[in-house]
């Protein structure tokens, strides 16, 4: 990764068309892909909280995500900060429901069905393969992060509006 200045690049708010395309299938790890990868974990470290971020949030429409649970409360598993090409899950058990937010639905919460446990398979940076096996909440946000590649908001994953929720704001001075 270079060491230029970060990029914080605009994330695409719902209901912009980019974020309900599918994305593309990376041919091969080039700089192009290096760089989308970079802004991806600039962006993300902008963001207070945030634990993964995907390539369409940023107008790239490429199989590209990040996630890092790893200073997250709610994470009791974490592989740190993981950056995936062609992210695939290969294998997945149990199912629960957790409470989800987004950086493209900044108004809202949604509670959302995803398995317990996943396995997946992806391409890093440096063109190695990998396999992911994890649970909890580092599975759910990748699972998450797996669906902008597919066009599938948690708007689309919630079972009925009443799962909805709008985000409540903090009305706190200098928040
Ligand atoms: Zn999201």
């Amino acid at each position: 990764m270079s060491s230029s200045a970060p990029v914080i690049r605009k994330v695409l708010v719902y209901p912009d068309p980019r974020l309900k395309q599918p994305a593309a299938h990376v041919e091969r790890v080039d700089d192009t892909v290096r760089s989308v990868a970079q802004d991806l974990v600039d962006t993300m470290a902008a963001h207070n909280r945030c634990v993964g971020i995907a390539a369409p949030q940023i107008g790239v429409l490429l199989r590209i995500i990040v996630v890092d649970v790893s200073s997250h409360p709610k994470a009791e598993e974490s592989h740190g900060r993981l950056v995936l090409i062609n992210p695939r899950i290969s294998d997945s058990e149990g199912s629960a429901i957790g409470r989800e937010g987004c950086l493209s639905l900044p108004e809202i919460t949604a509670n959302v069905k995803r398995a317990e446990r996943i396995t997946l398979k992806a391409v890093c940076l440096d063109q190695k393969n990998l396999d992911v096996s994890t649970s909890g909440f580092e599975a759910r946000a990748l699972q998450h992060e797996i669906d902008h590649l597919d066009g599938i908001l948690i708007l689309d994953r919630a079972a009925s509006a009443a799962e909805i929720f709008p985000r409540v704001k903090s009305t706190k001075k200098g928040q």
